[in-house]
């Protein structure tokens, strides 16, 4: 076993903290801190990061993707602003989902711009009344005559008010089945047939786009449903596995972000004498949170080295981003405490740090989910619905 990176890797960490010094720090930097991204900036930023592979990572370069590792996708997320590392993981998420359930002919019309980030794509399953649990899904495509309509809420969709192309989780009532309808899947295309959307306001990843979209009876191409059948649960899975290690690499980059702020002020600052580097328990507080990086960093480095061996599995994913999640808030919190009341100054940037990481207990599965969705791994019992299930 070898933890140093690879030639190969070391240059892409490299670039990839090149464009993020260069290009993206300083376009988020110029734009208001409390604000969403816009439509355009976030195409801009795109296109920064166009030559980097992180736009469509997963699909193979034939495919006209990046071909990446997983382990080598993560390694230069973790260097991305939080606010669009979460704006590329959605985006990714919608081109892994089409690459893997739709038609050559949808593939061919939507795939090209979103890979090229010359548009956005996301996926909306999460509703006012669906969030942990998938299955309470309410919205639907019904049939009025001979036109397929979807209507619907969908609530807290990364990149959802400016995206062009959107994954939507519904019942599939086209056969006029009941509640227990299957389900199906959309395409949303907002330049074919706009749709209503409002950002909204939350503690964190001020600058990310987080949007509730209503569909009243908003119409549907037939070529536009997903007719993936049995295999879409395996896909959502999948992606899910992906995006919760990287969600704790995104934690991971912020709570290294706090530490370096601690580390250099805890140098300058002196107290009873000497720089409060040297009082034993500001050293205690430094080391904690550099525990607390590191192993976060090396469990979820390992979550995605095991997908790219085809030994991903869904606890592996969700202990990683659990204990990251928790860990880099911890240490986040740490590293705001070696600043004083500096710390909590806006000024100085380490509040929005703490306050975006809090952001990062929900996505892609609640802490309390994964800790179930692991538990289910270890023991071969399902806790979540109350019936004995294979652990996957
Ligand atoms: C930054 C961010 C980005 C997001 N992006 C997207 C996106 O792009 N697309 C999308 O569809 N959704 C997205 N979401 C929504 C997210 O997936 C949901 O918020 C999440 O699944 C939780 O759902 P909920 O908020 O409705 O909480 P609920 O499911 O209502 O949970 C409320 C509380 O109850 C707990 N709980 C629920 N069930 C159980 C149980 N069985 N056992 C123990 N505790 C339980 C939860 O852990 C939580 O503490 C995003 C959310 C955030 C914050």
């Amino acid at each position: 076993m070898d933890f140093a990176l690879d030639d190969e890797q070391r240059m892409m960490r490299e670039m990839a903290l090149r464009i993020c010094r260069n290009e993206l720090e300083p376009r988020l930097g110029a734009h208001p801190a409390d604000a969403p991204m816009s439509r355009s900036l976030l195409l801009e930023l795109f296109a920064a990061v166009r030559g980097t592979g992180l736009l469509a990572p997963r699909l193979p370069e034939t495919d006209g993707g990046a071909g990446l590792r997983m382990l080598d996708y993560g390694l230069m997320l973790e260097l991305v602003p939080a606010a669009l590392a979460i704006s590329l993981i959605a985006h990714e998420g919608c081109i892994a989902r089409l690459y893997s359930e739709c038609t050559p002919a949808q593939k061919a019309r939507l795939l090209p711009p979103l890979i090229a980030g010359e548009a956005i794509g996301c996926t909306g399953s999460t509703e006012p009344d669906a969030g942990s649990d998938p299955r309470a899904v309410q919205s639907r495509l019904h049939r009025q005559g001979d036109r397929l309509l979807l209507s619907g809420r969908k609530l807290w969709i990364t990149n959802g008010s400016v995206a062009d192309v959107m994954i939507v989780t519904c019942r599939d009532l086209r056969d006029g089945s009941g509640s227990r309808a299957p389900m199906a899947k959309v395409i949303v295309e907002r330049a074919r047939t706009p749709f209503e959307a409002r950002e909204i306001d939350t503690i964190g990843l001020r600058q990310g786009l987080l949007a509730e979209i209503v569909f009243e009876d908003y119409p549907v191409e037939p070529g536009n449903v997903i007719e993936s059948g049995g295999g879409a649960t395996e896909v959502l899975k999948a992606t899910w596995s992906v995006n919760r290690p990287l969600i704790g690499l995104v934690a991971v980059g912020l709570a290294q972000r706090a530490f370096d702020l601690a580390l250099d002020y805890s140098r300058l600052r002196t107290q009873f004498g000497k720089p409060i580097a040297g009082h034993q328990l500001v050293q205690k507080a430094l080391s904690d949170a550099a525990t607390a990086i590191e192993s976060s960093r090396l469990l979820c480095h390992s979550a995605l080295a095991a997908i790219d061996r085809g030994e991903g599995s869904p606890g592996r994913g969700a202990m990683a981003k659990r204990h990251a999640q928790n860990a880099c808030q911890e240490a986040i919190w740490q590293s705001m405490n070696v600043l004083g009341a500096s710390g909590l100054a806006v000024e100085t940037g380490i509040e929005r740090l703490y306050r975006d990481v809090r952001m990062l207990a929900i996505p892609d599965g609640t802490n309390e989910i994964l800790s179930l969705i692991h538990g289910r791994e270890l023991t071969g019992v399902e806790a979540l619905r109350g019936t004995a299930a294979r652990a996957s």
